[in-house]
């Protein structure tokens, strides 16, 4: 059984690919790689990759981490500019014996060395978004992910039970230089154990880390609770808490699936949506609701949903 499931709409081009790939008996490492630079390499999506949106120095920052879940093999660059896809720089990592998280000049050094692509990733129209937000932000009183949130993550299966998690992220915008989220760190924005399945999350990585939450519902789905089940007991656990320790919590959004291709998901907001394929269910965009009760429901977004959807992507920024 194989399967692929990813934070947000916009991974739906690439999990398309890579569930061709799992079909064709491709492995997860490979087809994972192949969803998340769709998605890096997308310009109108302006949280990931190429067109992400710029820290408060107007310079894009970005982080990834890699995860295979055979033999708990891990690899995460943070704060790297100028190359195009850093999820095959973290995947690389992941096969050196040491020195597998990386940040910076570090990283970049590293990526050259391999001769990974570099490429400008600041576009005009992340320029135009800064300068917006520039005028805006006088009015804003704390760092906020801006429209809900948008790392791309992902859990990938293969039909020999291999998994794999990935992430890639443009972070938080109008973050400080330096600032890295859960994304790039394992266990917080990442985590695949092929003895069990994956999971991988999305939201505001200061308050997703409290949690280490992606190995959380691992954890929580190794005691034998179902990916669903281990979503909303690790969002709606970590939500209570920051909120009773902390008097509010950030944005947590989640999604999982186990090493059968059962998948699960899990919000404290509105609007999460992700994307998924398995062996039984073609490539699809489910949008999620949590329920008062903190049980989360999903269904298929509409013709109309998807249209809006990549309308309000490409639309003009209005300054
Ligand atoms: N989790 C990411 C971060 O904190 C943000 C996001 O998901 O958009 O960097």
């Amino acid at each position: 059984m194989h399967g692929i499931i990813a934070t947000w709409r916009m991974a739906k081009e690439g999990i398309e690919q890579s569930d061709k790939m799992l079909k064709e008996g491709k492995t997860a490492a490979q087809a994972i790689e192949v969803a998340i630079k769709a998605v890096e390499d997308f310009p109108y999506y302006k949280s990931v990759g190429y067109g992400g949106l710029p820290n408060e120095e107007q310079v894009v920052e970005l982080d990834a981490g890699y995860m295979d879940g055979d033999i708990l093999s891990v690899g995460a660059i943070c704060a790297i500019q100028d190359f195009a896809n850093p999820i095959s720089i973290a995947k690389k990592l992941s096969e050196e014996k040491v020195n597998n998280v990386l940040v910076a000049e570090g990283a970049a050094k590293y990526a050259r060395e391999y001769h990974f692509e570099e490429k400008e990733m600041l576009t005009d129209r992340a320029r135009a978004f800064y300068r917006k937000k520039k005028k805006e932000l006088a009015a804003q009183d704390e760092l906020r992910p801006y429209d809900g949130h948008d790392t791309v993550g992902m859990v990938c299966v293969d039909n020999n039970g291999s998994v794999t998690a990935g992430t890639s992220t443009s972070g938080l915008f109008m973050k400080r230089s330096g600032r890295i989220g859960d994304s790039p760190l394992v266990g917080s924005g990442f985590y695949a154990d092929s003895e069990v399945g994956g999971a991988t999350a999305t939201g505001l990585g200061e308050d997703l880390m409290k949690g280490c939450i992606s190995y959380e519902i691992v954890r929580l789905m190794k005691e034998g609770l179902t990916p669903q089940e281990a979503c909303e007991k690790a969002v709606n656990d970590l939500d209570a808490k920051l909120i009773a320790k902390r008097g509010k919590a950030g944005d947590l959004s989640v999604v999982a699936m186990n090493n059968k291709g059962e998948f699960g998901c899990a919000t404290n907001i509105e609007g999460f949506s992700f994307s998924v394929a398995t062996e039984n269910l073609e490539p699809i965009v489910y949008l999620v609701t949590r329920k008062e009760d903190g049980h989360c429901e999903f269904e298929e977004a509409s013709q109309e949903w998807l249209d809006n959807y990549m309308k309000t992507r490409m639309a003009p920024v209005e300054e």
